[in-house]
């Protein structure tokens, strides 16, 4: 099976090395050479620190590297059996991807998004194959969490589910189903758990350290809400609440906090810009 991933981004680079490290074939496409490059040192880097943790060997490293070719054109991924969007989570630039993917790859080929939270119904209806069109919503970082969240459209079909749900249990995940609705389920609960530790920062409730630990220590997460907004990406995080704010019907439980959209205006967007919540 080739797999495609467009969009080689903090998921893309870390969805192309779980298939690359269970002997897969992955053709990594992005729009940017530099994140290509960017991609290929944090895939190098995870792969040092399996090695340092005896995970795994050198000789594993090595052979799940060469199971990865990068590129800026999508011509790369026409053979691809599963491609895999993994771009900006904006809905038109995912439209016109899928628009894209479905003009060039194999009829037989499945589309999958990772997208957070925008429609895969919007996503399927952009193709002329809305049958072989699915969410497979991986978690971050990809090669330590097990959920992949499946997103099935009233539009799947029986085989795309099928041949998914089998795909993620090779790479050693466990995939859980869900329909199309926004957010699905991980993020309608997640975000606005996130936004309100956000309001309570903003309005001088507890520090961020305060705000983390007591979500650490008193609800049992592995990691304080603002330590894992700052690892998802704010922007990502913002995007997803208007997402999940339009498709309630304008709810206002789901509205960002102001604290949130000025960050991302000012360019913090967490780990991957060395600044948002915490210093990096
Ligand atoms: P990111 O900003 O790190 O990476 C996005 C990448 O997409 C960039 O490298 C960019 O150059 C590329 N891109 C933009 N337009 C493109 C195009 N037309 N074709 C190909 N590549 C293009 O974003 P990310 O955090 O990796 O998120 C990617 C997707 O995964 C989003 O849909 C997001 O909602 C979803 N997601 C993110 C997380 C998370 O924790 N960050 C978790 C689960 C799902």
């Amino acid at each position: 099976m080739i797999i495609g991933v467009t969009g080689s981004g903090t998921m893309g680079s870390g969805i192309a090395q779980s298939f690359a490290s269970n002997n897969f074939k992955v053709l990594l496409h992005d729009i940017s050479n530099d994140m290509l490059s960017k991609a290929f040192d944090t895939i190098n880097k995870s792969l040092d620190r399996m090695i340092n943790k005896e995970i795994i060997t050198r000789e594993k490293a090595n052979s799940s590297l060469k199971n990865i070719t990068t590129s800026t054109s999508t011509d790369i991924m026409n053979n691809c059996d599963l491609i895999i969007e993994a771009a900006t989570e904006n809905i038109d630039i995912k439209k016109k991807i899928f628009k894209k993917l479905d003009y060039l790859s194999k009829p037989s080929c499945i589309l999958a998004s990772n997208t957070s939270s925008i429609s895969i119904n919007e996503l399927a209806d952009s193709t002329n194959r809305p049958s072989m069109v699915i969410g497979m919503h991986f978690m971050n970082p990809v090669p330590i969490m097990k959920l992949v969240e499946i997103i099935k459209t009233t539009k799947t079909s029986k085989e795309t589910l099928e041949t998914v749900v089998n795909t993620a249990i090779k790479l050693g995940k466990k995939p859980v189903e869900c329909i199309d609705s926004p957010g699905f389920i991980s993020n309608r609960i997640l975000m606005p758990m996130i936004n309100e530790a956000i309001y309570s920062l903003m309005e001088g409730v507890a520090t961020k350290e305060a705000i983390d630990e007591i979500m650490m220590l008193g609800m049992s997460h592995p990691m304080g809400p603002l330590t894992l907004a700052d690892l998802i990406g704010l922007d990502v995080c913002l995007s997803i609440l208007n997402v999940l704010k339009e498709g309630f019907n304008n709810d206002s439980k789901y509205e960002p906090c102001p604290l949130l959209i000025d960050m991302c205006k000012n360019g913090k967007l967490g780990r991957k810009t060395g600044e948002g919540f915490y210093k990096y």
